[in-house]
């Protein structure tokens, strides 16, 4: 494609402190999800609900592996990895994360996330919804261990779990 106009970088989201001086670099959280959710809302009835998902999906997967190349490209080992990312997580206003289990060898990982951004809160839906979430998670990992994985929601908020949970699984 040609006509691209906002191919992904840092740059398009702008200089903050210049750019509000005096609201600063936050906003309320029902901000964002009115964002995602209408943007959503549009998507689905354009495109239908399994090609949303999967553009949401790749969207997380392109914010994972971005968000993994500003802030952890240093690599180091897993474990201080895995703290970096816990902290700048929490400190950012994501999530908790907390790694369940994790054989980096295998590429075979369980996440949870608390207070998760996209979906601690809603209503109960009896399904999994954080699919920009999986996507997000896949991004930061396989940039972290160098190959495909596939993430699958399998505990969240939405199917009346407390936490979500994550699976991500080597994909050859
Ligand atoms: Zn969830």
């Amino acid at each position: 494609m040609s006509d691209r106009r906002y191919e992904f970088s840092w740059a398009l989201l702008g200089d903050t402190q210049t750019g509000r001086p005096n609201l600063g670099p936050n906003t309320r959280l029902e901000v964002y999800r009115l964002m995602q959710f209408t943007l959503r809302d549009v998507m689905e009835s354009r495109l239908g609900a399994d090609e949303t998902d999967q553009i949401f999906y790749e969207a997380g997967k392109l914010a994972g592996a971005e968000f993994y190349r500003r802030y952890f490209a240093d690599g180091t080992d897993f474990n201080a990895f895995v703290r970096n990312l816990q902290s700048t997580l929490r400190e950012m206003g994501i999530g908790i994360l907390r790694v369940e289990e994790a054989d980096v060898e295998r590429g075979s990982f369980v996440l949870t996330v608390s207070e998760d951004l996209d979906c601690s809160g809603l209503p109960e839906l009896g399904y999994q919804i954080c699919t920009y979430d999986e996507g997000f998670i896949a991004g930061v990992l396989e940039s972290y261990t160098g190959g495909p994985l596939k993430v699958k929601e399998v505990d969240c908020w939405c199917t009346g779990d407390r936490t979500c949970r994550f699976r991500a699984e080597a994909s050859h």
